[in-house]
């Protein structure tokens, strides 16, 4: 890789009278300080070129490098150097770091380019011929270069050919496990008869219910059958999780690479002085209409809705040394709902965009997590398989948190237990078990150390994992009724016992 930048200096003072100690200062840069770390002339960066400008207070110059002296990094050298010598040796200091034209050459790539690559943002041409990429940026600043945008940005390039290259291959998906065949006393989709019976009604919010006292029994129901038969016997204890999260959340959990489109946004006044609002309050008491299409200069969105449940537990543990003594940590919260933006389509109860989750997270070292990966997967099957009497299979795919960046590739530490299994019923109205898709009604993952590195959570002792796994009631009460319908003498029996239906809702 080679690197070729243009730089300009503003100096404090004039310096055509010292031009001599300033070429001398570069000099030495170029011998010392731009050399560091390389072994050979050819590894170093190496600043030319430079000229004063006429009013001698402005020096360009040009810094080209190979790929151990990388540019950005000798271009943050050499500023720090010239303040160090500027001051002293010329009585001037940098008022200001201009970069003027940054190019990247020779880039490999894994695999290679298929098609051109465009950067929105940063980066004014990217060339691409097989495996090799080059890049013309702009925009740059001192700030960003130090804070090492440029590699940022490489490394861009690269995910976005890696992305090419799996387009149109679809998930990895590889089948584990899978329950026996079951009666199927249903042939429709239930959520026709949830709202024939008032069990839920739809809401002026594209997929989103209120759910009646008959299906929160049936909810009900589940979640204590889970506690009994899977939280108290593996050791998991109830948490609230935040439903809003602030974008320090999903900026820490990589969701900001790609959230956008799937989003709720959360936002609030900048202001909230009722003088602001006031056209807003006048309008709606002549027309009955919110005048929206004027909020968004006045708002300031702060975050997004819950999306992926786990994320905002986190904060919790960010930037602390958890001792052993406190490991492994298993918690659970259903203290809310999550929210999806289901562009791609929403469905009944199988596809809703705001929905009741839950989350079950452990955290410990990686033995601990590996175990307890195993342990609740296992526990979470015999919970749907026997006690809800679901059909269903078992197939390990993408992790979460990697399809959620975007990727459709297995973790590179599959071999070592991180990633993600879903489990994924059969729903019988949608067709014959061969030929409908089949739906993913709660996952468990292995995230390795994923989440303690994003948010700066160590061990005293040891390296630190995490796993999660996720399902929601709607889909949980989906996979159930395709299957078993509404005669509750269909229902097994632990689920039966346990629901009591308040006489259904009569209208005129
Ligand atoms: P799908 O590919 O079917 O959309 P997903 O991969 O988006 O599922 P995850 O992000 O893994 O789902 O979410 C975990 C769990 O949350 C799922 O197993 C499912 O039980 C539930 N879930 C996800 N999206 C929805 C939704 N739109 N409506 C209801 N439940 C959902
Ligand atoms: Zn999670
Ligand atoms: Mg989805």
């Amino acid at each position: 890789m080679q690197f070729d930048c243009v730089a300009e200096f503003e100096f404090t003072k004039d310096l055509r009278e010292k031009k001599s100690e300033l070429d001398a200062v570069i000099e030495q840069a170029n011998k010392t300080i731009l050399r560091k770390g390389a072994k050979d002339a050819r590894e170093a960066a190496q600043a030319s070129d430079w000229q004063l400008s006429s009013d001698g207070k402005r020096l360009t110059l040009r810094i080209e490098s190979g790929a151990v002296v990388r540019a950005h990094a000798a271009l943050i050298r050499l500023r720090n150097f010239l303040n160090e010598q500027l001051g002293p040796k010329l009585k001037t200091g940098i008022r200001g770091l201009e970069i003027k034209k940054f190019e990247v050459k020779g880039i490999t790539l894994k695999q290679p380019a298929l098609k051109p690559i465009e950067i929105t943002c940063f980066v004014e041409e990217v060339k691409t011929s097989g495996d090799k990429a080059s890049l013309k940026l702009k925009d740059l600043t001192p700030a960003l270069i130090e804070d090492g945008a440029v590699d940022r940005i490489i490394r861009l390039v690269e995910d976005k050919v890696e992305a090419q290259n799996y387009e149109g291959k679809g998930e990895a998906k590889k089948l584990l496990w899978a329950s026996t065949k079951k009666q199927a006393h249903y042939e429709k989709d239930p959520a026709l008869e949830l709202e024939a019976r008032s069990w839920m009604r739809r809401t002026h919010a594209k997929a989103q219910f209120v759910f009646g006292s008959q299906f929160v029994a049936l909810a009900n129901a589940f979640k204590e059958l889970l506690v009994e038969d899977v939280y108290v016997k593996l050791g998991f204890r109830e948490m609230y999780f935040p439903k809003f999260e602030p974008w320090a959340v999903p900026q820490r959990s990589g969701h900001a690479k790609s959230i956008y489109p799937e989003a709720f946004f959360v936002a609030v006044p900048k202001k909230s002085d009722p003088a602001i609002w006031a056209k807003e309050m006048d309008y709606f008491r002549i027309t009955g209409e919110v005048l929206k299409d004027e909020f968004a200069s006045k708002l300031d969105f702060v975050g997004i809705m819950s999306y992926a449940q786990c994320p905002p537990f986190w904060r919790f543990l960010e930037g602390k040394v958890v001792l052993d003594e406190s490991l492994p940590l298993r918690v659970f919260d259903w203290s809310g709902p999550t929210y999806r933006n289901e562009a791609g389509g929403t469905q009944g109860i199988a596809r809703l965009e705001e929905f009741h989750r839950i989350e079950t997270l452990w955290v410990g070292t990686p033995e601990q997590t590996k175990k307890i990966t195993t342990e609740l997967s296992d526990a979470l099957t015999v919970f749907f398989n026997k006690t809800l009497d679901i059909e269903f299979q078992k197939n390990w795919i993408t992790p979460w948190f990697l399809a959620q960046e975007g990727k459709k590739t297995l973790s590179d530490k599959a071999s070592e237990g991180v990633g993600t299994t879903d489990f994924d019923a059969w729903l019988p109205y949608r067709g014959t078990r061969e030929k409908s898709e089949w739906l993913e009604f709660q996952n468990v993952s292995n995230n390795g150390d994923k989440y303690p590195k994003a948010f700066g959570v160590k061990s005293a002792s040891s390296e630190l994992w995490s796993g999660c796994a996720g399902g929601s009631l709607e889909r949980w009460a989906c996979a159930f009724l395709a299957q078993k319908g509404f005669d509750k003498k269909d229902w097994p029996s632990a689920v039966r016992d346990r629901v009591e239906l308040a006489p259904e809702l009569k209208f005129a």
